[in-house]
């Protein structure tokens, strides 16, 4: 392991600023599953974010105790926040992971608070908060027992495998207040998930996870992002998917066809260029209005997807989805100042 305590340069200084953080610690772990990556722990001064109003998501607040992602999908479109931080927004997104260590007590003082009323809290939107660092710095656990403790409502989306550890928080949890839990799986190709979705676990151990959230009374959703268009999108594929989300026991199945924004564009089109370069004037063609896929296109996947749904008995419904709950009248909160950009669904 080694240390270096920034406080004493000059980029420690800005970072400190940047992550709105007194101080900024760097640690690096010589062991195989931390090969490479940078941790850059902070003690944040205020942890749960509002969604800007003009955002497109069915949620108000988040916490997000990571920035950075080791799951490393080439798709993610958190890699812009990166840049909000001076960090790079391709490899730096995946290697350069910072931690709000103090996250779990900034909480519990933030839900204590007068000004709170229990607004429902979504994590997993902006980066997985499940990502192999919180196996080391553990900071769910202290985030859902102060979330138990308040009985505050809350929804978590991951691709790790690790929220199983947190199995007894999530049930108590459960007892008190409205829990949503959801696992992303886009597509279950092996050769796709190990070259788009590297440091992920494979697609099958996370339909594990929604078996074995249901087995113990936690009803799990699967949002089926992204679908990826000409790699994961033909019938029998969208098919397979479809197919063994249903056998995992998930409550629901939401389509998300993949959307490219800057940060996470560049980043996606050079992959392609590297592993599937016959498709690059494909995309160029099916991207050229922005960011999403034409509607038509959106359109056409989400009826496949929910014909095939049907067909293998689960709806289209959405209860294991992050979801605003809505409280009669609240007090306006100050929206806490956020250490990045606006939250998002990164494509979890
Ligand atoms: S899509 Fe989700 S799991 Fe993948 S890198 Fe982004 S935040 Fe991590």
């Amino acid at each position: 392991m080694r240390w270096d305590h920034l406080a004493e340069n000059p980029a420690a200084a800005r970072g400190a600023a940047l992550f709105d953080a007194d101080a900024v610690t760097t640690r690096t772990f010589d062991t195989p599953e931390f090969r490479g990556i940078t941790f850059h722990e902070v003690r944040g001064r205020s942890i749960v974010n509002r969604v800007p109003g003009a955002s497109r998501m069915p949620f108000e607040w988040t916490v997000n105790p990571y920035r950075g992602c080791t799951h490393a999908c080439v798709y993610c479109f958190a890699r812009k926040t990166h840049s909000y931080l001076d960090l790079d927004t391709g490899l730096g997104f995946d290697t350069q992971i910072v931690v709000k260590v103090n996250a779990p007590e900034l909480l519990r003082a933030h839900l204590g608070s007068p000004r709170w009323h229990g607004e429902h809290i979504a994590m997993g939107t902006n980066v997985d908060c499940y990502q192999r660092a919180e196996g080391r710095y553990r900071l769910m656990p202290g985030i859902i027992a102060a979330l138990r403790d308040h009985a505050n409502p809350f929804s978590i989306l991951t691709k790790g495998t690790l929220i199983l550890r947190d199995l007894d928080l999530l049930k108590q949890a459960a007892e008190v207040t409205d829990v949503g839990i959801s696992v992303s799986v886009g597509f279950t190709d092996q050769e796709l998930w190990r070259t788009v979705e590297p440091g992920t676990p494979a697609p099958e151990r996370r339909l594990d996870v929604v078996r074995t959230l249901g087995e113990h009374g936690i009803g799990c959703g699967v949002l089926m992002a992204p679908v990826i268009p000409f790699l994961s999108d033909h019938p029998a594929q969208l098919r397979a998917t479809v197919r063994a989300i249903a056998a995992s026991g998930a409550t629901s199945v939401t389509p998300l066809v993949l959307h490219l924004r800057p940060g996470a564009r560049e980043w996606f089109m050079a992959w392609l260029e590297r592993r599937h370069p016959y498709l690059v004037r494909r995309y160029e063609r099916l991207y050229a209005d922005g960011a999403y896929a034409p509607k038509w296109y959106q359109r056409r996947i989400t009826g496949q997807v929910h014909e095939l749904a049907q067909e293998y008995g689960i709806g289209p419904t959405r209860p294991g989805m992050p979801r605003r709950i809505r409280r009669p009248e609240p007090e306006p909160v100050a929206a806490e100042p956020t250490v990045t950009g606006p939250t998002q669904l990164s494509l979890l």
